[in-house]
């Protein structure tokens, strides 16, 4: 069987926050009760059972717990899902098992409860470590409890740690952007995802720039930004591996490129996103509903079937945003297509301008670190 025919990936969502950060727009609340996560959980044990055998699942499939904010659950309630994905075959020998943190909602012990559950890797929230930038987006952690979260999950014994970082946030300028990048790759950490704020419809952020009472880097200094990133972190040692991700060798998120490899994973959850290969569901967002849903017999979500055209676009797309690129070999026997046939003629002016590199030996074909800052334009070639 090939990768490409069964599930690699396993993920589970938990869509409790303490608080809204001011630019989310995820699947998440704030609000919650004891009640209300251990009712959600005992959904979602519901829904491994009614989905969790649906499909061949690789032994090795990597799981990952993430957010909203997974640490809040209970060490009951995560217990109770850790036990449904080993019964139901979803745990088996991952070769990795993520669960995401944010500083400040767990403690040492906990930290430590989470590494004898078997997970392996922590995703931390960090954002920022300059507590104004936290406090302008409505973190709810300041630095130093960021900073004592990561060295507790070093003393608890976790070797693979990540953290998640912003550019671009009120107030941030270059030298405390480099100062959060310096004391994370200071600290030790082989694994970095670094994302431009972006300011979603709808959400506080938005309001608050609309209304002048927030303001953000110009364009500028957010280019500025993203280029101090591109280069300080491989000069620290960790390689772009993907847009917005950078690893030591071997600390690449194997979960992640499970998506970036677009091959099929199976997710739990509300708002939570499944992909079979050829069609996706994605869970409701609304929790009381998916509850109710899952309470009588199958989950509320929607369906969206792909055709063949899709499915090779999305391959082309996301395997392009990882470093390493696309395998034309794979393509061919993938979706019995030619990609350089097809896409040739469009994408020779990308190779031209050297956005993109083509690897005749070894058919590969990849964004180069330039075309990666323009990678929405080479992937509009895929999406007419
Ligand atoms: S912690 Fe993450 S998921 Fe929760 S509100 Fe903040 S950004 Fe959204």
């Amino acid at each position: 069987m090939q990768k490409w025919e069964q599930i690699q990936g396993v993920y589970l969502h938990t869509p409790f926050c303490l608080q809204k950060c001011l630019y989310c727009d995820f699947a998440s609340y704030a609000g919650f009760s004891e009640a209300d996560m251990a009712a959600y959980t005992k959904a979602m044990c519901c829904e491994i059972e009614q989905r969790g055998q649906s499909l061949p699942v690789a032994a090795d499939a990597t799981v990952y717990f993430g957010g909203g904010t997974p640490s809040l659950l209970p060490e009951k309630l995560l217990t109770a899902l850790v036990d449904a994905l080993h019964k139901n075959g979803l745990w088996r020998q991952p070769t990795e098992a993520t669960i995401e943190v944010n500083p400040g909602t767990a403690d040492k012990q906990k930290l430590h409860f989470f590494k004898e559950l078997g997970f392996d890797r922590i995703s931390f929230g960090v954002q920022s470590l300059n507590d104004n930038e936290l406090r302008a987006v409505g973190r709810i952690h300041t630095a130093s409890e960021a900073l004592e979260a990561l060295a507790m999950a070093q003393d608890v014994g976790f070797e693979r740690i990540s953290a998640d970082l912003i550019y671009g946030l009120p107030g941030q300028n270059l030298a405390t952007l480099q100062q959060s990048l310096k004391i994370l790759t200071g600290a030790g950490l082989q694994h970095l995802s670094v994302y431009g704020l972006t300011v979603e419809e709808g959400t506080p952020l938005a309001h608050l720039l609309d209304e002048g009472k927030i303001v953000l880097p110009d364009e500028d200094m957010q280019l500025a930004m993203y280029e101090l990133v591109q280069e300080y972190l491989p000069s620290q040692g960790l390689k772009r591996y993907e847009i917005s991700n950078y690893a030591m060798a071997g600390q690449e998120s194997r979960h992640n490129l499970v998506y970036w490899h677009y091959l099929p994973y199976l997710s739990f959850g509300s708002a939570a996103c499944s992909f079979n290969g050829q069609q996706r569901f994605t869970a409701v967002p609304n929790v009381a509903e998916y509850i109710k849903s899952v309470g009588s017999g199958v989950a509320a979500g929607v369906v969206e079937r792909l055709d063949a055209e899709t499915q090779l676009a999305e391959y082309l797309f996301m395997g392009l945003r990882s470093f390493e690129g696309i395998d034309l070999r794979e393509a061919e026997q993938r979706f019995k297509c030619d990609v350089m046939l097809k896409f040739g003629a469009e994408l020779a002016r990308f190779i031209k301008e050297k956005l993109v590199a083509l690897d005749t030996d070894k058919k590969r074909l990849r964004l180069t670190e330039q075309g990666m800052r323009f990678s929405n334009e080479v992937f509009e070639i895929f999406v007419k």
